[in-house]
């Protein structure tokens, strides 16, 4: 078995690794450079790479390509690798092939991390031998060469999923379809659909598929296709007060730390593949009450005079900001912009008229925020930097207000990424 990598990020890394384990000759090819901490633990474990370069002859010597999620199926060395029929996977699928731990498989535009943290939490919560990983912390391949464990719980995104083959998880949870990363797609909202639902690709009646039977684009496109699997819909999320009702189980709220419609849809997702898998409804309260979400998803940093500061850094495109500004239930200074991924405000033009302030611009080019934005809200400031951005927001609060860093988008004009971003706002914020 030759295995050649293109691409060494963490899951190009985590295959090479598990390649060498299985003792396939394996080499690892990325057409740029290759981080120092990978390129490390290459030498270490004896892996051949190259980087800055693609040696298409030890390429086209392969028995099997693992293609890292970040490289287009279009480029031309995809293509012609195809073409002479060389077997193109992701790591998913390489790494499906050596298992055969249970599978759940989450993916969706928005709230991915959120539901693959909880249900991870939901499991280990109640002693399952579980681990996670994915599209979030550790590759899947990587988590096949450490300790095995009878459950693995993955964050899968559209590009994962357009690598697999044979992949089959036995419960596949489909959050939400909304437009993200069209330019993969050609620009064809059907496609990135279609990708989304590779994730039930292989299941069959024994699965179980747990999906937004709200969601317009998962609904329509099931009008064509019907999946092979058990259906578990989620037709609205049932909370009252501080309950959740999830099946015939009601979950108390009032410890825990997740907050909003969505989270709350997230959590009855999660909530369901816990139960499938067996997990107690005292042992899902106990997750519930104990879970702490990863940072900058609608993370709550410091009050401070009364003013509260949540940091949203990931929310990158403008469905995920339609979920912050509907869960805050105080006046909000809205933080926002970055670099435009072809935004549409429609959506969330009522909730801004209604529930925001002040808006302050963070990004290169505000001109869209500005335009969109001036009719309906007094106050817009443009600033340069987040600890700018936060000053400039605290002379238009008072007590009982919110400054909320929802952007968006995208961070790359003036941070390395939703992280450095997130962080800036941290340190901003506890320094106001
Ligand atoms: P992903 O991994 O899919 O990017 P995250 O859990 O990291 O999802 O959340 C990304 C952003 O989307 C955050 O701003 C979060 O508040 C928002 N979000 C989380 N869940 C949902 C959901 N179900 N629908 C819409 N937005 C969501």
């Amino acid at each position: 078995m030759k295995v050649v990598v293109l691409g060494a990020g963490e899951s190009g890394v985590g295959a090479a690794l598990l390649a060498k384990q299985l003792k396939h000759e394996v080499f690892v090819s990325d057409r740029g450079a290759i981080k120092d901490k990978y390129k490390q633990e290459l030498i270490e474990n004896n892996i051949p790479f190259e980087e800055n370069n693609h040696s298409e002859k030890k390429i086209f010597e392969a028995s099997e390509i693992i293609k890292s999620p970040g490289i287009p199926d279009t480029v031309d060395l995809i293509h012609r690798l195809k073409k002479s029929g060389i077997p193109v996977i992701s790591e998913i699928e390489y790494a499906y092939k050596h298992t055969n731990a249970t599978l759940v498989a989450i993916t969706g535009s928005n709230g991915k991390t959120t539901t693959t943290n909880l249900t991870y939490h939901l499991l280990k919560t109640a002693h399952l031998d579980v681990a996670v990983g994915g599209n979030v912390g550790y590759s899947f391949a990587r988590l096949l060469t450490e300790n095995l464990h009878r459950i693995y719980v993955l964050e899968l995104s559209s590009f994962q999923l357009d690598g697999i083959v044979n992949f089959r998880p036995d419960i596949a949870i489909l959050l939400n379809i909304t437009p993200d990363h069209l330019d993969r797609y050609e620009y064809k909202m059907e496609n990135y659909v279609a990708s989304k639902f590779r994730i039930i690709l292989n299941q069959q009646a024994e699965d179980h598929f747990i999906f937004n039977n709200q969601d317009e684009n998962i609904l329509s496109f099931l009008k064509n296709e019907k999946p092979k699997a058990n259906l578990l819909e989620v037709n609205e999320v049932k909370v009252n007060q501080d309950q959740l009702i999830v099946n015939e189980f009601t979950f108390d709220l009032s410890e825990c730390s997740l907050k909003g419609n969505h989270n709350m849809f997230n959590a009855t997702c999660a909530i369901k593949a816990a139960l499938q898998l067996g997990v107690s409804k005292e042992d899902i309260q106990k997750g519930l009450n104990s879970f702490i979400n990863a940072p900058h998803r609608l993370e709550s940093i410091c009050t401070t005079n009364g003013v509260e500061y949540i940091n949203d850094s990931k929310a990158t495109n403008v469905d995920a900001v339609y979920y912050a500004l509907d869960a805050m239930k105080k006046p909000i200074v809205w933080i926002v912009g970055g670099v435009d991924k072809g935004n549409d405000y429609e959506p969330i033009m009522e909730l801004v008229e209604s529930k925001v302030k002040a808006i302050i611009c963070l990004g290169v080019d505000n001109t869209k925020i500005l335009e969109t934005f001036s009719p309906f809200v007094k106050i817009i400031e443009e600033t340069g930097s987040v600890k700018e951005a936060v000053e400039v927001a605290k002379t238009y609060t008072e007590n009982g207000d919110v400054v909320l860093l929802s952007p968006a988008c995208a961070s790359f004009d003036l941070f390395k990424n939703y992280e450095d971003r997130g962080d800036q706002f941290r340190d901003a914020a506890r320094n106001i």
